[in-house]
């Protein structure tokens, strides 16, 4: 398989460490809000790669934290701690609140059919790894403190910038007048390994005692030890929003080099953004959509992962509620097909003909999928194959064989149950088209219509259809 990898700027062959064997990581979910369809869109691009490999006949070991603690506003060290502001907007504790978005977030993921990782679990959990990754630091000169805080030195890491392509000397802190900052600090770039429970944190509720005072970790530091921990010093991928490459994912590099003198990463995998009707998504602009407004709203939520599949991962998605109600018309058609395939149950002998067409679009769909996840070819590959001749049980095999990938689903597609009096009338109607009372034949599907269902008529009789 190929991969674009963000370090090398490069799409790459995928190599890994053990044979046939992918150590994963992903950067996780900050419980302080509702998981929204950004979200959605970068878990989705994971669950797609984590399936790719899967499917090529990789064992992946996928590890994703849950941030609960730590993580300020900004992803620098600015601003007040996400889960406190959370805490205090919706008057709850912090671990109330850390308990209460990471089920939402769970729910979500399930809503969009994403695997859950092998190992998903929170930093909180993870405090005594991230102490001894901080020790290490600290022995080998990497740290420094100041009143506040424990700092990552970045001037003594000659790589840091490597990923994102900027020099050190070009990071100019935005200072904004709200912004505290730690006056000791000696250059913007450098990131806190662990806050004291002093000045603007003197009240924070989550903290723990450690070589450097008692206090709580800074957020990067837990997503090195987490994978360091589970995956080993090298891993083979890590993912993230492409918003994380500047700050989150050098220092992560940083620290985890710095400490292990190895290699921290060998392919970085970011998925790109989701905007709404061509604009950033945002509470203020009133654009902003949980994971859940949409099944509020009355879609399938597989509908927005169709959707997500229509641009690929390395190019903005802009979302609109038409292309979402297209997505959901196109999946309604695939699970209706689904439905008729297993009706028709074809079991004619695949001819040499027939069978080399089926190979051909495997391989088609191999290819797609293994060329940096091209999933819109993947789409076009399946809907081919089913406009094709090839027997329908065949046509069902490869169906579910490309959902293993794709993940809509379509083996636990539901056999549509037809009221009994609707099937009546479906009769009704049948007998007054042959009566040739077309103006009664007419009301009928009108009234038919009407409760929700619509009937079609195909040389074999009348089909029943839920609107
Ligand atoms: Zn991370």
């Amino acid at each position: 398989m190929r991969l674009y990898n963000t370090l090398t700027r490069k799409i790459e062959e995928l190599t890994s460490q053990k044979e046939n064997f992918i150590t994963f990581y992903s950067c996780g979910f900050t419980t302080y809000d509702y998981a929204h369809i950004g979200h959605g869109r970068k878990y989705i691009s994971d669950d797609i790669l984590k399936r790719t490999l899967t499917y090529l006949g990789f064992e992946v070991k996928h590890v994703q934290n849950v941030t609960d603690v730590g993580h300020l506003v900004s992803d620098g060290d600015e601003g007040e701690d996400k889960l406190e502001k959370g805490a205090r907007k919706y008057g709850k504790t912090v671990w109330e609140v850390a308990e209460f978005y990471r089920k939402d977030f769970e729910k979500s993921m399930r809503l969009l059919n994403i695997f859950s990782p092998s190992i998903l679990s929170p930093a909180t959990k993870h405090i005594p790894q991230m102490i001894d990754l901080i020790k290490r630091l600290e022995k080998k000169g990497f740290t420094y403190e100041t009143a506040e805080a424990m700092y990552f030195d970045t001037s003594k890491f000659k790589e840091y910038g490597r990923l994102s392509g900027q020099r050190l000397e070009d990071k100019i802190q935005k200072a904004r007048e709200e912004v505290v900052v730690d006056p000791q600090k000696k250059h913007p770039a450098d990131f806190v390994l662990w806050f004291r429970r002093v000045g603007r944190f003197k009240e924070h509720a989550m903290h723990w005692d450690s070589p450097w005072g008692d206090g709580f970790p800074g957020w990067h530091i837990e997503c090195s030890a987490m994978s360091m921990y589970y995956l080993g010093d090298t891993i083979d991928i890590h993912s993230g929003g492409i918003d994380l490459i500047p700050v989150h994912h050098e220092n992560e590099i940083a620290q985890s080099e710095a400490a292990t003198g190895k290699k921290f990463v060998r392919y970085w995998f970011h998925t790109h953004f989701l905007k709404v009707e061509g604009v950033k998504m945002s509470k203020s602009l009133e654009n902003f959509y949980a994971v859940s407004d949409l099944v509020n709203k009355g879609f399938n939520p597989l509908s927005f992962r169709y959707l997500c599949f229509q641009t690929h991962y390395r190019k903005t998605l802009n979302f609109t509620f038409d292309a979402l109600t297209a997505s959901q018309s196109i999946l309604n058609k695939l699970y209706d097909t689904v439905r008729q395939l297993r009706t028709q149950n074809e079991r004619t002998q695949l001819s040499e003909e027939k069978l080399s067409q089926v190979n051909d679009f495997r391989n088609q769909f191999r290819v797609a999928i293994g060329s940096d996840l091209q999933i819109p070819q993947a789409l076009a590959v399946m809907h081919e194959a089913l406009k094709s001749n090839i027997p329908s049980t065949d046509k069902l095999d490869l169906l579910y064989e490309f959902d293993a990938v794709l993940g809509l689903d379509l083996r636990n597609v539901e056999e549509v149950q037809i009221p009994s009096e609707i099937t009546k009338l479906a009769k009704k109607r049948q007998q007054a088209k042959e009566d040739k009372n077309f103006e009664k034949a007419d009301k009928i599907r009108v009234e038919i219509k009407n409760q929700g269902y619509a009937i079609e008529d195909t040389p074999q009789g009348f089909v029943i259809k839920k609107n």
